[in-house]
């Protein structure tokens, strides 16, 4: 019996009757980084030291030097980032921003909640990702920024985009939610090609706290200046009371960032990891009757999904639940067509390629821990049931 939770090491590849593979496996199993994690917890807790100050600070630089940024401001959440970036860019009412449809909800949801238009376009067939002929066509006069989101962990082709932006001079925010660490094509990290790149911190991203956390990274210092004002009351950091703006409380607590801070060092192994159980995945399904992920030319792919499109999608998550295999949709419903966008009226057919792949797509566990006898024992449960 193959089972992806406990350390122990997992027996012989058996009947793939008996495969049991979780879709994912976070701190909890791995009792060194356990170990490490309570005692920074305990740390925090005894000087009861939880907002701003020191472990925020020191997070602050390091995960900033990760992503080959001068500067990054720790937030509440992904969406927080998202926001913080729009409002800092001051974009809000009357002003549009471009969002592919096929992304985590979040990424239009921040746009609206600083009162701009989402304006939410189609995807290239082939990658699923936006691109700068794509930004290109859905430019109006009251575009002011576009959202690119490196979906999946695969990296859009940031330069002709910015290159683009700037000469429309709209503004360029990425959605590295799901890339950290991952190397844009011609060099440098997702996150560091716009204006700001904003991070998500929640449990199962690439890099996750035990909570709710994110972050922005720029290169702008007076972004960055306006990043800090904004996620705490508009409060002057070097002046208790003195409220310059109007912000609002959507501060990394400083538990998350010294959770995130252990975890930071080993992240750099653990997306290594997920690109080698990856490609040995995508190596074990060729041939298969399923569609399967692609790094994009020239870039990189840090595996926070592997995702493979199939017409039978329903049938393969059903008969590999029945094998013990978790699987997962994301997200099985467009932006453009989920209750929320009701009132954008874009009905069905407005944008094919998001809503095919929609009816297509199906994430199958993948996660460091995992061994390659796992992948092994997962690819054989999948080409037995898709062929
Ligand atoms: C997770 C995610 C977000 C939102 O992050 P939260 O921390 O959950 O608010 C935004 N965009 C994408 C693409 C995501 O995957």
């Amino acid at each position: 019996m193959i089972k992806a939770t406990g350390n122990s090491k997992p027996a012989a590849v058996g009947s793939s009757a008996s495969v049991q593979i979780p879709f994912v496996r976070l701190d909890s199993a791995d009792p060194e980084l356990m170990a490490e994690l309570m005692q920074v917890v305990e740390d925090v807790a005894t000087r009861s030291a939880f907002t701003l100050g020191p472990e925020l600070e020191r997070f602050e630089r390091e995960f900033a030097d990760f992503c080959g940024a001068p500067d990054s401001v720790g937030v509440g959440s992904g969406t927080e980032a998202l926001v913080l970036a729009l409002r800092a860019l001051e974009i809000g009412p009357g002003d549009e921003v471009i969002v592919p449809a096929n992304s985590f909800f979040a990424s239009a949801e921040a746009v609206s909640l600083v009162g701009a238009t989402p304006r939410i376009v189609d995807v290239e067939p082939d990658t699923g990702l936006i691109t700068a002929s794509i930004v290109e066509a859905n430019i109006r006069p009251n575009t002011r920024c576009v959202i690119p989101v490196h979906l999946y962990g695969a990296t859009v082709d940031m330069a002709p985009i910015v290159t683009l932006a700037r000469d429309a001079g709209i503004a360029v925010v990425e959605d590295t939610c799901q890339a950290h660490g991952a190397e844009l094509p011609g060099g440098g990290r997702a996150g560091t090609a716009g204006d700001i790149g904003c991070y998500s911190f929640y449990p199962t991203k690439n890099l996750g706290g035990w909570g709710d956390g994110g972050a922005v990274v720029t290169a702008n210092p007076e972004l960055a200046e306006q990043l800090r004002l904004l996620r705490s009351h508009g409060e002057s950091p070097s002046q208790r009371n003195r409220h310059q703006i109007v912000g609002t409380t959507a501060r990394l607590d400083a538990l998350q960032a010294a959770i995130l801070s252990v975890k930071l060092r080993r992240l750099e192994g653990w997306n290594a990891r997920r690109r080698e159980l990856a490609a040995q995945l995508t190596e074990a399904l060729a041939g298969s009757s399923l569609e399967l992920p692609v790094v994009p030319e020239g870039g990189d792919h840090v595996f926070h999904l592997y995702v493979v499109q199939t017409d039978e999608r329903d049938r393969l998550r059903a008969d590999l639940a029945e094998r013990g295999v978790a699987s997962a949709i994301h997200y099985p419903v467009p932006i453009h067509r989920t209750e929320a966008y009701e009132s954008l009226g874009m009905g069905p057919g407005s944008l094919p390629v998001a809503e095919e792949r929609a009816g297509r797509i199906c994430s199958l566990p993948l996660y460091p821990s995992m061994t390659s006898e796992h992948v092994e024992a997962l690819a054989e449960v999948v080409l037995e049931v898709a062929g």
